[in-house]
């Protein structure tokens, strides 16, 4: 649904979730700043993240490594031969389209150049395309066909010359030709390695080899690189995890919805070592941990796709691959990979450096290279999801019968940007204001929370259902004790989902927020 998508984005520009980058230059492609809501937003997922993974776990560690990357280990790692995606042109936009991003659906205007040869099958010189992304841009692909085709052709052609058969276009005329049998639409493939290179220190000479260095693709490789280090400096034994959270570099043919698919994003990965013969197993227990994680962060596995990586279609090393998918507004995508990668990573490095990778099993006097289980998860697309998930427009009518429609974000508590938002009732009341000021001091150490006099009460949580506070507490003149000196002390609570009010004693007020969000 684009509607929902777009009103989506533009929620998260307008309530400071998230900002195109250099927006004010006009934009960089591909990468994304979050403002004030979606910073909190994301360091509330990375740390729930880290106490599940790491610190909630005896046998899992983390670190915290270096983003420029030594080029021996992109080597050794084969991302320097092989991180590539397959690219096509557009011969007339010029626009460059992953091999597999071009839809299904999109329209085409295309034409082959060539001479019917004499059995009647034509002889191809050259194709040229123009995609769209929908049908409903046919036009313009047939447009752009022509024009080009009348400037190659040194001759006028019209939209008269081509004939729109199903979801595709097609020239016809004397000179240019189409093959149905070879219909393949696409410029030739060719790869495109997605790694930034970049060169390191003072040289003169860019292509030198030795200052030749990377930005990390993923984290996976500084925890592989660090395996031995941490397996000597800590008291870990098989089986045990290396937990990392990170920036990761992609230069992406084409990034698109949203912060979906960015040049510049982050990533939550942990590389599970384990015994050969555990590995199968261990795939299928990350598996149902993850799942459990993303219900717990506002991603309920109803809404997860399972996909069982078939042979053939995972790396040649993995035994076992599940892609967690998400229905996003733009279609059912990745969230994550929960990989069995053998012993793969580890070879790959003990080859490439020459050090000994292996691991001493003290029982059964073996010497082995570990397994690894991989559970790789993107931090920008599960906060995606998540915004997604919480997304609501609810209909409400007041009293006198009068619709309106409130826009909420459904967060569950813990991943609420705002935990709790302190308002007093009145702004000129200076004992509600020095009530609610105590109370923001008092808070403030434990969780997130806001300050807000202005406006009318019922305007204030409107702004906050916005943001997805939780809760909004109110300190009016029941906690003066004015109306009812029983009622001295309490605030009014108002919840986010159901707009239920409850009393609560400012002196429970702490523990009864923390049990409700951690
Ligand atoms: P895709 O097929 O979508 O490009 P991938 O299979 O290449 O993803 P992995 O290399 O398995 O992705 O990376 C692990 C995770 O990192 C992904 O599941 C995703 O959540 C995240 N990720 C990868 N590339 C990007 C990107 N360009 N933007 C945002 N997140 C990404």
């Amino acid at each position: 649904d684009p509607a929902r998508m777009e009103k989506i984005v533009s929620l998260c520009k307008r309530r400071g979730f998230i900002f195109q980058s250099a927006e004010i230059y006009g934009g960089l492609n591909g990468c994304w700043d979050y403002g004030p809501m979606g910073v909190e937003l994301k360091r509330n997922l990375k740390e729930y993240w880290w106490r599940k993974n790491v610190q909630e776990r005896e046998d899992v560690v983390g670190m915290d490594g270096s983003i420029l990357t030594h080029n021996s280990v992109l080597v050794a790692s084969g991302h320097v031969g092989g991180f590539s995606d397959p690219m096509c042109d557009c011969l007339l936009t010029k626009e460059r389209l992953r091999a597999d991003q071009v839809p299904a659906q999109s329209g085409m205007g295309f034409f082959y150049t060539g001479a019917a040869k004499k059995d009647g099958s034509w002889n191809i010189e050259k194709k040229y395309s123009v995609l769209v992304e929908s049908e409903k841009q046919a036009d313009k692909a047939r447009k752009t066909a022509a024009q080009y085709y009348a400037q190659l052709a040194g001759k006028d052609a019209s939209y008269k010359d081509m004939e729109l058969k199903g979801e595709c276009m097609e020239t016809v005329t004397d000179s240019t030709m189409y093959n149905p049998a070879n219909g393949s639409l696409l410029t030739e493939a060719r790869e495109f390695n997605l790694m930034f290179k970049t060169t390191i220190g003072a040289t003169s000479d860019e292509n030198d080899p030795n200052a030749t260095g990377w930005l990390r693709p993923e984290t996976a490789q500084s925890i592989f690189c660090q395996y031995k280090n941490i397996l000597d400096s800590s008291r870990v034994k098989l089986p045990f995890g290396i937990a990392q959270i990170g920036k990761s570099f992609r230069n992406e043919i084409n990034p698109r919805n949203f912060t979906f698919r960015s040049r510049e994003f982050e990533q939550m990965e942990i590389e599970y070592f384990c015994r050969p013969e555990d590995g199968l197993r261990l795939v299928d227990e990350w598996l149902e941990h993850r799942l459990c994680f993303y219900d717990e962060v506002g991603v309920p596995r109803e809404h997860i796709h399972i996909l069982d990586v078939p042979d053939g279609e995972r790396a040649f090393y993995s035994k076992k691959t599940y892609d967690l998918e998400y229905e996003f507004p733009f279609g059912i995508q990745e969230l994550e990979g929960i990989a069995y990668r053998t012993d793969y990573d580890l070879s790959c490095h003990q080859k490439g450096s020459g050090r000994p990778l292996e691991y001493f099993d003290e029982e059964t006097r073996e010497k082995f290279i570990p397994h690894v289980v991989e559970p790789s998860a993107g931090c920008d697309r599960t906060i995606l999801a998540i915004i997604c998930e919480a997304y609501d427009e609810e209909e409400l009518v007041d009293d006198k019968g009068k619709k309106d429609v409130r826009t909420v974000l459904r967060f569950v508590p813990r991943m609420a940007p705002i935990k709790a938002a302190i308002f007093p009732l009145l702004k000129k009341n200076g004992e509600q204001v020095r009530i609610a000021r105590e109370i923001e001091k008092t808070l403030q150490p434990w969780m997130s929370v806001f300050y807000d006099e202005t406006g009318a009460v019922g305007r204030r949580y409107r702004r906050q259902d916005e943001v997805g506070t939780p809760f909004c507490i109110t300190v009016d003149f029941e906690t003066l004790g004015e109306n009812d000196a029983s009622l001295k002390g309490t605030v009014t609570i108002r919840h986010r989902d159901s707009m239920k009010q409850e009393r609560v004693a400012i002196e429970d007020l702490l523990h009864w927020l923390i049990a409700r969000i951690r």
